[in-house]
């Protein structure tokens, strides 16, 4: 049978990019549908711009530092939201152009209008073509969960609209507690807003390394950052242009702008994938196999649509290889064992592997090295911060289980040392390795005593 198409693939985001140019450069017929801006979540309101935004905020420290090196500011620094907008919008601007210029360039048709399936190879435009394709690749990406308990959640954002707010936010309520929340709290702080976290949780960060939870959360809480534990808002009112939150433990609170940020849900509502047959989680997910190809054999699904781990470089990659697996021939599966993250709060947390916790739930005897120290830099300013790193080792075979960093350039840090981690370095090769001086990250090859051994 003939097809319009090899491969059909919804929404131009990370995976689907990927999996579109790659497939066309085996050779294949590919087409793409984008019902928002090309590029999607990581370029346009995701990774992309809140790393702008995070250097942004971390202007208000150096000016802070400045004075402690000998520098004078000739007047107090002025920051204004509009001209960072502005910014942050051609940046993107730029990528979504380079992602759509790449696409074209691969050969790949882009239909630029939302996109559903209408049987297992079968895909519905939404000006009404219908058109064919042998494979069928679900990359809508998730979408933020609004916190549905909530009376007037319509007065609230998401991570969706903050990047484009047209009024800076003077007093911000963050409601969530995991790495978008913690980012955003820290960042908007720093732009000068007066941030309060608000989450049903005793700590923010819920199965990150127990030590970078506690240390980022201090850290936060010094740069100004206030926290409510244990409450979630039940109602949100309209005050003139204030919203006024009365929370679930009854306490009441006046803000600009709430934002939520309590999650993201697999983007599948109304896609059509029920009735092609396609099994679903009861989140929302598409299922799929390790080959990333649900129980439909024409229909196949990456990225955060199918719920594994949500961060951009995991969306890439099993775009990258559905495409290799279906048109180039190569039988790879995704490899989800050690990859490393940062969360982009000031400071910084890079992680790979296990936490502590993890390990000793599953190792008979788990080894902490763990270091805490002010970086030279602090010393110099008298800033609060602490530059905390912890290395989760396996007691009996010495095998670098885990890696946390707490500080700056923590992201940075973990991507090289995430090489070791996957190769299977041990504490041995760690110790081995000479140190570069002087830097924070050479702490994480001299750490010679063991601080907790745990045995099961
Ligand atoms: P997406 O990139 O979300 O792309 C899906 C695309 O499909 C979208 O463009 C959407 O418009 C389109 N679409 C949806 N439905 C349809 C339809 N029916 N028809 C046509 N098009 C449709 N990850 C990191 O690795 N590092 C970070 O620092 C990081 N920071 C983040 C910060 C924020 C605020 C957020 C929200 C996410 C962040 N992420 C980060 C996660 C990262 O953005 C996602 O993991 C990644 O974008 C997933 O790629 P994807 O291809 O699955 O989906």
């Amino acid at each position: 049978m003939a097809f319009d198409y090899d491969l059909f693939v919804i929404g131009a985001g990370s995976g689907g990019t990927r999996a579109a140019r790659i497939a066309a450069g085996h050779g294949a017929k590919v087409a793409v549908a984008e019902e928002f801006r090309i590029g999607g979540t990581c370029v346009i309101r995701g990774c992309v711009p809140k790393k702008v935004l995070v250097y942004a905020s971390r202007f208000a420290d150096a000016f802070a530092d400045a004075a402690a090196f000998g520098w004078t500011l000739p007047v107090p620094p002025v920051f204004d939201w509009s001209v960072l907008r502005a910014a942050k919008e051609k940046e993107i601007t730029r990528l979504s152009g380079i992602y759509a210029a790449n696409l074209e360039k691969s050969g790949v048709e882009i239909f630029r209008q939302r996109a559903g399936v209408s049987g297992p190879q079968a895909v519905t435009l939404a000006d009404g073509r219908v058109v064919s394709a042998r494979h069928i690749l679900i990359a809508t990406g998730g979408a933020p969960s609004l916190h549905p308990h909530a009376e007037g959640v319509e007065h609230t954002i998401t991570s969706n609209e903050i990047f484009d707010l047209t009024t800076f936010p003077k007093r911000l309520l963050v409601v969530g507690g995991g790495y978008i929340a913690v980012e955003f709290a820290s960042l908007m702080q720093r732009l000068g807003s007066s941030v309060t976290m608000v989450m049903r949780g005793d700590n923010i960060l819920r199965g990150f390394d127990d030590d970078m939870r506690v240390g980022l959360r201090d850290q936060l809480q010094a740069a100004g950052v206030a926290f409510l534990f244990g409450a979630l808002p039940a109602r949100i009112a309209l005050d003139g242009e204030a919203r006024r939150v009365t929370l679930s433990d009854g306490q009441t609170l006046e803000c600009d702008q709430v934002l939520i940020a309590t999650g993201r849900h697999p983007a599948t509502l109304g896609l059509g994938l029920e009735a092609a047959g396609v099994h679903l989680s009861p989140h929302g997910a598409v299922r799929v196999d390790g080959g990333s190809t649900s129980n439909v054999p024409s229909i196949h699904a990456v990225g955060d649509v199918t719920d594994r781990i949500a961060l951009t470089p995991v969306a890439i990659r099993e775009g990258h290889w559905l495409a290799d697996r279906l048109f180039g021939g190569a039988m790879r599966e995704v490899d989800y064992d050690a990859v490393a993250s940062a969360v982009f709060t000031t400071p910084e947390i890079g992680t790979v592997g296990l936490t502590e916790a993890r390990a000793r739930e599953t190792y008979d005897v788990v080894d902490i090295y763990k270091t805490s120290f002010r970086p030279l830099k602090a010393t110099i300013t008298g800033g609060p911060e602490r530059m905390v790193m912890k290395l989760v080792v396996d007691g009996e075979t010495d095998r670098l289980l885990g890696a946390h960093i707490l500080g700056a350039e923590a992201g940075e840090i973990i991507q090289a040392l995430g090489v070791a981690v996957k190769m299977g370095a041990k504490k041995a090769d760690l110790d081995a390795t000479m140190p570069v001086h002087p830097t924070a990250a050479e702490e994480l090859v001299t750490m010679r005593e063991r601080t907790a051994r745990w045995v099961r």
